[in-house]
C-alpha cells in the first residue's frame, strides 16, 4: 500500500461541479488501494477577493489579522471536498493547517513551515480515512494563524509529502504540466517531461507560478519527486526531479515572466560606503525582500540606486525608501509599477557563452528597451516595460528554439 499526496489548485476546486470531479479522482486513487492525503487551495478567485477586502479596510492591514482573513478561503474548500467524499460513502476528514498541525515561523503572509508532527493524521490514515488538509495555512509557536505566501498550497503539499515520507506527490492544476513557457500566453509552448529541481527553482522564482518556489525548495531538500499534472485529464505531466545527464544538453529550457514586481529608484545618492546597506536594511527590517539591484554613476559624487520589490510590498517599500532618502539627502525617489521581468533559464547555460547576447539582440530587434539586467549560472533576467511582456516571451521562445511546432 502506497501513501499518495495529491494537491488540487484553485481552478481545479473552482465550482461544486469541479469539486465533485476532484472527489471522484481522489476516490479512484483510494480505491486502487492507496492511503490518501489531499491538500486543497481556496476556490479560484476567493483569495483575491479576501485580499481586496483587506485593502479596502486600510492601506496597511495588520499582518496578523491579514493571515486570519486570507486563510479562510481554504476552510471552505476542505469542508466541501470532505462532504462530497462522505456523501459518496468514503471516510474523509478535513483539517485546518493548525489542526494537523503545520507549524511555521511567525512571518505573517510569508511564513515558512518548520515542522509537521504526524501522529494525528497517521492515526486517521491507519483507520482508512482520507485526510484533507487546507493548503496555504499554518500556525506559529504562539498559536497564531499564518499563511505561506500566494500559491502556498503547493508548499503545504510537498512539505506534507516530505514529512509523511509519501510515495507519490502529485500537484494537480489547470495545465498539463510545466511548459517551456506559460502556455496561456504562448501557444507554441511545449510540455517538458522532466525538469531538474534547480531549473524549476529558477523558473518558479522568476514568475512561473505553476509551482510556488518554496515547494521546489522542499522537494529538493527532501528529494521528493513532484508530478505536476492536470486535474482535467489523465495525461502524463512533468516530473520535477534530480538533475540527470541529458538535461545538461538543453541550452535554454524555459522562459519565465513576472509582472508582479515594481521598480523604485533613489536618485542622486551620495557615492560613499554604507549607503546601499542603509536603504536595504531599512527594507529588510520591515521584512521586505529586494530582488534586482542596479547602481550607476549619475555624475560627480552622486549615484542612482535602483531596485525592485514585489507589488504586494511596493507601497510600504516606497514609503520607507522616501524616509531613508530624506535622511541620506538623496535628490529624489521615483517609482514605476508598470514593469515586468522576463527571464531565460537553463542548466545548459553553464557551459555555453553567448546566451545573454542572443537574448539582448532578440529584444533589440523588436525595439524592446532593457531597463535592468541580472544573471546567475543558469539564468538571465531583464526588466522591461510591462506592455512588451508577451511579445518578449514569444520572440525569446522562438529565438531559443523552444517552440513545440
Ligand atoms: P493552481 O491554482 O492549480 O495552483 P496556478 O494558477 O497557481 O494554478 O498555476 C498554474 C498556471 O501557471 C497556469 O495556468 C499557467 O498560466 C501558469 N504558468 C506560468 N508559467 C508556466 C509554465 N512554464 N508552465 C506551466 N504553467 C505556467
Ligand atoms: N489560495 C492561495 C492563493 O490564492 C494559495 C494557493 O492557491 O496555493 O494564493
Ligand atoms: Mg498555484
Amino acid at each position: 500500500m502506497a501513501l499518495v499526496v495529491q494537491k488540487y489548485g484553485g481552478t481545479s476546486m473552482g465550482s461544486i461541479e469541479r469539486i465533485r470531479n476532484v472527489a471522484k479522482r481522489v476516490a479512484k486513487t483510494y480505491d486502487a488501494g492507496n492511503d490518501m492525503m489531499v491538500v486543497v487551495s481556496a476556490m479560484s478567485g476567493e483569495t483575491n477577493k479576501l485580499v481586496a477586502l483587506a485593502n479596502e479596510v486600510c492601506e496597511f492591514p495588520d499582518n496578523r489579522e491579514y493571515d486570519v482573513l486570507v486563510a479562510s478561503g481554504e476552510q471552505v474548500s476542505i469542508a466541501l471536498l470532505a462532504m462530497c467524499l462522505k456523501s459518496m460513502g468514503y471516510k474523509a476528514k478535513s483539517y485546518h493547517g493548525w489542526q494537523v498541525p503545520i507549524i511555521t515561523d511567525s512571518a505573517f503572509s510569508k511564513a515558512r513551515i518548520e515542522e509537521i508532527p504526524d501522529t494525528k493524521v497517521r492515526a486517521d490514515l491507519k483507520d482508512g480515512t482520507i485526510v484533507i488538509v487546507a493548503g496555504f495555512q499554518g500556525i506559529d509557536k504562539a498559536g497564531n494563524v499564518t499563511t505561506l505566501g500566494r500559491g502556498g498550497s503547493d508548499t503545504s503539499a510537498v512539505a506534507l509529502a516530505a514529512a509523511m515520507k509519501a510515495d507519490v506527490c502529485e500537484i494537480y492544476t489547470d495545465v498539463d504540466g510545466v511548459y517551456t513557457t506559460d502556455p496561456n500566453i504562448c501557444e507554441d509552448a511545449r510540455k517538458i517531461d522532466k525538469v531538474s529541481y534547480d531549473e524549476m527553482l529558477e523558473l518558479a522564482s522568476l514568475g512561473a507560478k505553476v509551482l510556488q518556489i518554496r515547494s521546489v525548495e522542499f522537494a529538493k531538500k527532501y528529494n521528493v519527486d513532484v508530478h505536476v499534472r492536470s486535474s482535467f485529464n489523465d495525461n502524463q505531466g512533468t516530473m520535477v526531479t534530480k538533475e540527470d545527464k541529458d538535461m545538461e544538453a538543453v541550452l535554454v529550457s524555459g522562459i519565465a515572466y513576472d509582472k508582479n514586481e515594481a521598480k523604485i529608484a533613489v536618485m542622486g545618492v551620495p557615492d560613499k560606503p554604507g549607503i546601499a546597506a542603509k536603504i536595504l536594511s531599512a527594507l529588510s527590517d520591515a521584512n521586505i525582500s529586494v530582488d534586482m539591484i542596479v547602481q550607476n554613476v549619475s555624475g560627480g559624487d552622486l549615484t542612482d540606486f535602483t531596485f525592485t520589490v514585489t507589488k504586494a510590498d511596493f507601497k510600504k517599500a516606497l514609503a520607507i525608501t522616501k524616509e531613508v532618502a530624506t535622511e541620506i539627502k538623496a535628490t529624489g525617489v521615483t517609482a514605476d509599477e508598470s514593469i515586468s521581468k522576463v527571464s531565460i533559464v537553463g542548466v545548459g547555460m553553464r557551459s555555453h557563452a553567448g546566451v545573454a547576447t542572443k537574448m539582448f539582440q532578440t529584444l533589440a530587434q523588436e525595439g524592446i528597451n532593457i531597463q535592468m539586467i541580472s544573471t546567475s549560472e543558469i539564468k538571465v533576467s531583464v526588466v522591461i516595460d510591462a506592455k512588451y511582456t508577451e511579445l518578449a516571451v514569444r520572440v525569446l521562445h522562438e529565438a531559443f528554439g523552444l517552440s513545440g511546432k
